[in-house]
């Protein structure tokens, strides 16, 4: 396939969206909150997915945010999430000119297996290695305890050979709340998804940039009580969407749609009547 990518400016940076892959969940998973559902275990209806991958680089650094699928073997998760196409992030930054050691800083959303995967490969021995070997990787201290607890084990969101080797090479930078993790991008505690979600924003020479990763993964979850089978604790995650919204439209940030397959940015608005609208860009 050609590699999709979406290339545009914040202030000092040169911003890249990279489709890793696309993959399908059952639309039976989305739900409106406080309304109950009849949820219907034989339709086959299905969301298609995108794998958004966000590469920022400034001439002295570059920083990548979540990594997708990952090249490590998808075993069961290939078929029951029907994945194209995975694994288009190392060469589609290889496009950029960008190798995997040039990449200085990893920050992670959430531990996911569709936004953590990446993190990690297999080096020739088959060892599992951090997948961008010079990277310190940034994950919030809350999400690190969840993904080891059994509660977050049983979810069957994580999987461990994806960020489990990023501590024992020294690579793991734990933070807590709300942090700038480089000059211009923040890191802010949201949880609601998943205990130790962050989302991500990115500042520069008067542009915005939100990166909210799945508190609203598409435009669909614009509407405030519109979440998914797969959130930990939506009524939190509800709260969180409202106040990053509202942000949003005061700062003009642009936002990334990270699970959206194309178009994946916009700009949003308060109408007069209190609406939000999405203006695509
Ligand atoms: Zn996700």
């Amino acid at each position: 396939m050609t590699h999709d990518i979406q290339t545009f400016r914040i202030g000092r940076f040169a911003a890249h969206l990279i489709q890793d892959g696309l993959f399908q969940i059952p639309a039976e998973t989305l739900l409106r909150l406080g309304r109950s559902k009849k949820v219907d275990r034989s339709s086959k209806a299905r969301l298609l997915l995108g794998l958004t991958c966000m590469v920022l680089q400034d001439g002295d650094h570059v920083i990548l945010i979540d990594t997708g699928l990952g090249d490590k073997p998808l075993g069961n998760l290939a078929s029951e999430y029907a994945v194209e196409f995975p694994r288009q992030l190392v060469p589609s930054l290889k496009g950029l000119e960008i190798a995997p050691p040039d990449v200085d800083l990893v920050i992670l959303s959430h531990l996911h297996w569709d936004h953590a995967g990446g993190s990690t490969t297999l080096n020739d021995r088959g060892e599992v290695v951090p997948a961008f070997p010079n990277a310190t990787y940034i994950v919030q201290r809350a999400e690190w305890q969840w993904a080891a607890s059994p509660e977050g084990q049983a979810s069957g969101s994580y999987h461990g050979e994806d960020f489990v080797p990023l501590e024992a090479a020294g690579k793991l930078q734990l933070v807590k709340g709300d942090e700038e993790v480089y000059p211009g991008i923040q890191v802010e505690l949201t949880a609601g998804h998943c205990p130790g979600h962050q989302v991500v924003w990115v500042e520069d020479g008067g542009d915005t940039v939100l990166f909210p990763a799945d508190m609203i993964p598409t435009p669909q979850f614009l509407t405030l009580d519109r979440v998914l089978t797969y959130d930990h604790a939506p009524i939190d995650l509800v709260a969180a969407k409202r106040e990053l919204i509202r942000r949003a439209v005061d700062f003009q940030a642009v936002v990334v749609f990270q699970h959206v397959p194309r178009r994946r940015t916009g700009v949003l608005r308060r109408s007069a009547s209190n609406q939000i609208l999405l203006q695509r860009q």
